[in-house]
């Protein structure tokens, strides 16, 4: 890149440091757009003059509110609850729910920022949105999620609505939370409309939902393999997290012939080096999901598993990583050590889960790399579908989803390589999501003027 092209992308990023300076996760993902989009906006009149990304790092509506609830004991507590609206350019808002004690406005500005373009790239008509708040659901009982559900969604249900912000789940915002967000939403608004996704079966909930982020990530990885004439077949996998994400994608890397040999939590990670077979990852779906215990169990229940504390699995030696637990879980350190160790691809589940230095390393490696909002958007695009069946009030069936699902990916993927193709090659999937997540939200912005 030349000089007077660093200087305006670095002219740019002041502009955002002054006015978001207590906010690294959010400072983090705008520089990573900025560093791929900017160069492209120069080359293209019609953006010219138009100051496009400068409206689109600031969030069109940032709530935030008081969310206070009792305990079992009858104690009185209060965490703060956040919705941002970041971008309605070509849908309305469309985000999960986080739930976890890390949560504040520059995580969740991140995270909306992301799901711009994540949702300009699945095809469906979805503007960004995220939102959730400090609360930890980890050791709280059924009731008292509960009450904190209600509580949350009584001053949520105000801002948003089927026609004007969709949210869903995220980390710790599961099918219970889910189910607890609807009831009140639908009490207070007095209607029974597709206003959040990832609802159960029996209550508008689509098929494939649950599966939908941890499978499209695989399938994206797929597609990438593709290219080099390369598949799953026989590849030792590493994956991270033990949640929704994590299990569904061992769930399709067993399907398709990989060896999955990690998990982990916030607690550290299990590593079984005979790998972990369809038993083994239903007992893990059982102990996360149903009895909400720790990853390190897993090393007491299975004699091949050992559990290292306090670590993540990128030590371990693997063809594939797939990163599905949180940001900034695999840094540089962690990259140059997959990299001795031969991995070959790296597809992100989670959101912005490698730093920027790992991110870089990947990126000099010439391996193949995939950021999160190209890989994992198969999560919002099936809440999409979900939004789709709603409105037209019928259900399809797990293979037309399915189907829906692994077309979106594929098309996903051609866009990347669209924008993202170098010379020699190389394609560079971070530049290519960027760039076609870009253009549609800023053709839209440009079409709709100055609001
Ligand atoms: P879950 O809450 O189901 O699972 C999160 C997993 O990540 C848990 O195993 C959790 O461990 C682990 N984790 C959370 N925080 C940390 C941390 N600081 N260090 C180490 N491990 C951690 O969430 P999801 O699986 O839904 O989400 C995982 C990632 O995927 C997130 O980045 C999310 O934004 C992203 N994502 C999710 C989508 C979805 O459809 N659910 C869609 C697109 C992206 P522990 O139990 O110890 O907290």
């Amino acid at each position: 890149m030349d000089a007077k092209m660093q200087a305006k992308i670095n002219g740019f990023m002041e502009e955002v440091k002054t006015r978001n300076g207590h906010e690294p996760e959010f400072i983090q993902a705008v520089q990573e757009v900025a560093e791929t989009v900017i160069p492209y906006i120069a080359r293209k009149n019609i953006y010219s003059g138009k100051n496009i990304l400068l409206r689109m790092v600031e969030p069109e509506r940032l709530l935030s509110f008081r969310v206070s609830w009792v305990d079992d004991k009858g104690d009185i507590h209060v965490n703060r609850g956040y919705r941002v609206q970041m971008n309605s350019a070509i849908g309305p808002y469309k985000g999960g729910l986080r739930f976890h004690p890390s949560v504040n406005a520059s995580i969740l500005k991140f995270l909306a920022f992301e799901q711009v373009f994540k949702n300009s790239l699945t095809t469906l008509p979805m503007g960004g949105g995220k939102g959730g708040s400090d609360f930890d659901p980890k050791g709280k009982s059924d009731d008292e999620v509960m009450r904190f559900c209600h509580a949350f969604m009584t001053e949520l249900s105000r801002h948003i609505g089927p026609n004007t912000d969709i949210p869903a789940g995220d980390i710790g915002v599961g099918s219970r939370e889910i189910g607890f967000l609807f009831g009140m939403y639908k009490k207070i608004r007095n209607e029974f409309t597709g206003v959040l996704t990832g609802k159960g079966r029996s209550w508008g909930g689509s098929l494939i939902r649950p599966e939908a982020t941890g499978y499209g990530t695989v399938y994206f990885a797929q597609s990438m393999l593709e290219t080099k004439g390369d598949s799953f077949e026989d590849k030792t996998v590493a994956i991270s997290g033990s949640g929704n994400v994590a299990q569904y994608a061992a769930e399709k890397v067993l399907q398709l012939g990989g060896k999955v040999v990690t998990l982990s939590d916030s607690g550290g990670y299990i590593y079984d080096s005979e790998g972990i077979d369809r038993k083994k990852l239903a007992y893990v779906i059982d102990l996360k999901n149903n009895k909400r215990g720790r990853i390190s169990e897993y090393a007491k229940k299975y004699k091949t598993g050992k559990f290292v504390s306090g670590k993540t699995p990128w030590e371990v030696k693997c063809d594939i990583a797939l990163p599905c637990a949180t940001q900034n879980e695999l840094d540089g350190k962690n990259a140059k050590v997959l990299l001795k160790n031969k991995c070959i691809c790296v597809a992100e589940g989670a959101n912005m889960p490698s730093t920027p230095a790992a991110m870089h390393e990947f990126q000099k490696a010439k391996i193949l790399f995939a950021p999160g909002k190209a890989s994992n958007a198969g999560g919002v695009a099936t809440s999409g579908l979900e939004m789709s069946q709603n409105s037209l009030r019928i259900s399809w069936t797990r293979e037309e989803v399915d189907e829906k699902l692994k077309w979106i990916m594929s098309e996903i993927h051609d866009s990347c390589i669209k924008y993202g193709k170098e010379k020699g090659g190389y394609t560079d999937y971070v530049k290519g999501a960027n760039i076609a997540g870009f253009v549609k939200v800023a053709d839209a912005m440009l079409a709709q003027g100055v609001i």
